[in-house]
């Protein structure tokens, strides 16, 4: 290689070159086991040992309390735009939602396709240009929950804090901030993440979301789609995206 580039951009984007080395070496034999990682059972041990230790990595690095559930998926961030209302908005209430730009109007059209969707603020009348206030948000406590993208990766504003939403669940679009900071997890009652900006491969969303909201999940919803069918095998339902996952955890164990 003449010249490692160096891509900026927000994801997909450069990951940190001793993790893609490791996957290279790694990549045909995997642990003297004569296969690559990626042609194994993803119910086997070998794979299974790569699979907790992204969950316990991602569990450490992010201080994620018991009372969260942690979970891997497909489809990416924007999966997670249709699965939060369709797993979490409650017949008669509301979902409310912040709109900062580009991504957050993206997870709004979707939740009001799904049901009553509230933007309670939008910054569109300034192009996108702040964050709100805080006494500019007034969350409605009977809300089903609140939803702001926590960095918004095209127009580039972030929220510094997390906004207290009272007893009114907050989900948060980390996707383009996720590792680079705390989450105060008393704020926050899920956490989502496409994988492909700090993480690792694309095509993962890696989920972090209080365990009474899991059980949510009106019955009418897709096995796939409801977040509680993805608890009782960690997140091997079907079968996982093995390889981002794997990317992941060498991603995971130079962040530690
Ligand atoms: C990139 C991005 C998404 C979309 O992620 P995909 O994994 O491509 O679906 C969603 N939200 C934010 C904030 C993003 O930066």
């Amino acid at each position: 290689m003449a010249k490692r580039i160096f891509n900026f951009s927000a994801g997909p984007c450069t990951l940190p070159l001793c993790a893609l080395e490791k996957a290279q070496a790694e990549f045909v034999d995997y642990g003297n086991s004569g296969m690559s990682l990626i042609e194994m059972s993803h119910r086997g041990k070998i794979y299974d040992a790569v699979h907790n230790q992204a969950l316990d990595a991602v569990r450490a690095l992010l201080a994620v309390p018991e009372s969260h559930e942690i979970l891997f998926l497909g489809g990416g961030a924007t999966l997670q735009f249709a699965m939060v209302p369709m797993n979490l908005m409650v017949e008669g209430k509301t979902a409310e939602y912040v709109n900062t730009g580009a991504w957050a109007k993206k997870a709004i059209s979707d939740a009001k396709k799904v049901g009553g969707t509230k933007v309670i603020w939008t910054g569109e009348s300034e192009s996108f240009m702040r964050i709100p206030r805080k006494d500019e948000l007034a969350f409605n406590q009977e809300a089903s929950y609140a939803h702001i993208c926590g960095n918004e990766t095209i127009g580039g504003i972030e929220w510094q804090e997390i906004p207290d939403t009272g007893k009114v669940p907050l989900v948060v679009d980390a996707s383009s901030h996720v590792m680079s900071r705390p989450i105060d997890w008393n704020r926050v009652a899920m956490m989502y993440a496409g994988a492909q900006k700090n993480l690792g491969p694309a095509g993962l969303a890696v989920i972090a979301m209080r365990k009474d909201l899991i059980e949510r999940a009106p019955a009418t919803l897709p096995a796939y789609l409801a977040y509680k069918t993805h608890v009782p095998d960690k997140s091997m339902y079907n079968t996982p995206p093995v390889f981002a996952i794997y990317m992941m955890k060498l991603t995971l164990d130079w962040v530690k």
